[in-house]
């Protein structure tokens, strides 16, 4: 058995639809957080103790916020987009807006800040503001804008 399989998931019958809905599978789930637990490479929110992370095993991205519950893990969302996050060159050139996000770096122990980077999908480059480590480079794509100005963006591009 993988061990990906064997990371027991807890998702409310909410959750669930949600990830219905989202066409995201419980493996997906699984995968984003073995990566996040083994490599440390995540997100998180020191007032809820909630994490977030995620993992891209294929051509889409796959985020979860969750926290440790017993033996096994608590989903309180999921979400996915296809764009890809890339910052322009180094962390150094980002422009930042002076804005703290809830969310830390977890391998940085630092709160991530609101800066310009840029979102590759396909041919098209977008600049935008989002909350970034601007030690490592881990930028955040919220729920709200991977299912709504970023899923909008791609099925602008894919209409073309
Ligand atoms: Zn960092």
């Amino acid at each position: 058995m993988d061990v990906c399989e064997q990371i027991r998931l807890d998702i409310s019958e909410e959750v669930e639809r949600l990830m219905g809905d989202r066409l995201i599978l419980a493996e997906d789930v699984q995968k984003v957080i073995h990566h996040a637990e083994t490599t440390g490479k995540k997100l998180v929110d020191p007032a809820t103790g909630r994490s977030l992370a995620y993992y891209r095993p294929k051509a889409v991205t796959y985020w979860v916020e969750y926290s440790r519950n017993g033996e096994g893990y608590q989903v309180h969302t999921a979400y996915s987009h296809r764009m890809v996050m890339k910052s322009s060159g180094s962390t150094r050139e980002w422009v930042k807006s002076g804005s703290v996000s809830t969310w830390h770096c977890s391998q940085c122990q630092a709160p991530l800040e609101v800066q310009t980077v840029r979102l590759q999908y396909m041919q098209s480059i977008f600049p935008i503001n989002l909350p970034a480590c601007s030690q490592c480079g881990f930028i955040l794509i919220d729920e709200e804008l991977a299912t709504g100005k970023v899923a909008e963006a791609e099925q602008a591009l894919e209409d073309k």
